[in-house]
């Protein structure tokens, strides 16, 4: 008897695949992208949709960006360059670093992953936050390692409670500097301070990804600590530049460590429009400038009408803000996507009656107001 081609792939998925998979792949909870926004709007039958949901830039992209990958479409036949010759060259020189101390990474998402494949050991562990980014999480489960998630205090990450937790087979601590999805911030006495009592066989993570937006003073610069302790810093050009979309970030550290980093990714990771785009509005300061000013202007408005309506919400240095909204987030969220608004509850984090609002254009932050109001009944 002919057996059609798909009904042979039929009879083989009733053979057990679970079997198949490693158990650390299998014990992890699967990341659950939300629908395309157009899929939302059509399935609501909504006109228009406001995404204040994963900290993206509201101006949209770079112009200088985006004029540098038209200028080189056509060159798309070529592999790109592995080793991000120009790119590195022009953010080296504008930080006053050199080269050798920068990698880039497929967004930081895959700076995180590179981070973890080449340090973390068989039997090592990660510590972080218990309300943090979740990809610290993520990455070191899929690499088979072990992870230690300490309480958060007063919405911070608390470094005291960390270094306690410190032991020998302690390899890697990522502290998300500012905290997604909180936006406070470990400022510099704490850090330094930390940064003095970690033992040498410890690699401590800086992740700033929102660092473009910071608007206090004892911020500390991640940067300043390369030399003197075993610090990584990563930054992104997802956030203030506007290109989350494009996947470009990077780490800087000693050469000792980019080096062995370099080894443990791909060879072409960096795409060719990413590279050019990069390389065009790297410390633009017009357009950095213009996403700060609308950034804070909208953090003051928000905060302001929260006060009015008798909202609590926690004090942020980076363009979203988490706020307590005294009902179960999930369903405020699913009601509130009903007027066109998409913004993230907090109940992966246990933070049942928060959601986080990324900061808007000013038109955007008056609807999200609007509707919080209608929903609220104030
Ligand atoms: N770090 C933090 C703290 C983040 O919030 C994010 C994105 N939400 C990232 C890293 C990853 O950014 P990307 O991969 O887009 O560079």
């Amino acid at each position: 008897m002919y057996i059609s081609k798909s009904s042979r792939i039929l009879s083989s998925s009733r053979i057990k695949f679970m079997n198949l998979v490693k158990e650390n792949i299998l014990k992890i909870k699967p990341y659950q992208p939300g629908k395309p926004i157009e899929e939302v709007q059509r399935e609501l039958g909504l006109k228009k949709i406001i995404k204040l949901a994963s900290n993206e830039n509201p101006l949209g992209p770079c112009p200088k960006a985006v004029r540098a990958i038209k200028d080189n479409l056509n060159s798309l036949n070529r592999y790109p360059d592995g080793n991000c010759f120009y790119l590195k060259r022009k953010v080296a020189k504008s930080l006053k670093i050199n080269s050798n101390n920068i990698i880039f990474g497929n967004g930081s998402d895959e700076i995180i992953d590179i981070i973890i494949k080449t340090f973390l050991k068989k039997d090592e562990l990660v510590i972080t936050s218990r309300v943090t980014f979740l990809e610290y999480k993520i990455v070191t489960l899929v690499n088979a390692g072990k992870i230690i998630e300490v309480p958060l205090r007063n919405f911070s990450y608390d470094l005291d409670a960390i270094r306690k937790k410190i032991t020998n087979k302690t390899k890697l601590i990522f502290i998300a500097n500012p905290n997604n999805p909180t936006g406070r911030y470990v400022n510099k006495k704490i850090l330094e301070d930390f940064l003095k009592n970690i033992p040498r066989n410890v690699i401590v993570v800086l992740d700033e990804a929102y660092l473009e937006f910071v608007d206090v003073k004892d911020f500390p610069n991640g940067l300043n600590y390369l030399n003197k302790y075993n610090v990584i810093v990563m930054r992104t050009f997802s956030k203030a530049y506007g290109l989350s979309g494009l996947r470009l970030g990077y780490a800087i550290a000693r050469p000792d460590l980019v080096k062995n980093m370099e080894k443990a990714r791909q060879p072409f990771n960096i795409n060719y429009l990413a590279q050019i785009a990069g390389s065009a509005c790297f410390n633009d300061k017009v357009f950095l400038n213009k996403t700060k000013k609308i950034i804070l202007e909208g953090k003051i408005f928000l905060y302001k009408n929260f006060k009015k309506i008798g909202i609590k919400y926690i004090p942020s240095v980076a363009n979203f803000i988490l706020i307590n909204i005294k009902e179960d987030g999930l369903i405020f969220f699913e009601k509130m996507l009903k007027y066109g608004i998409i913004v993230r509850d907090m109940k992966q984090y246990g933070l049942n009656n928060y959601i986080r609002v990324t900061i808007g254009t000013n038109r955007e932050n008056k609807k999200f107001i609007e509707v919080l109001k209608k929903m609220l009944k104030r």
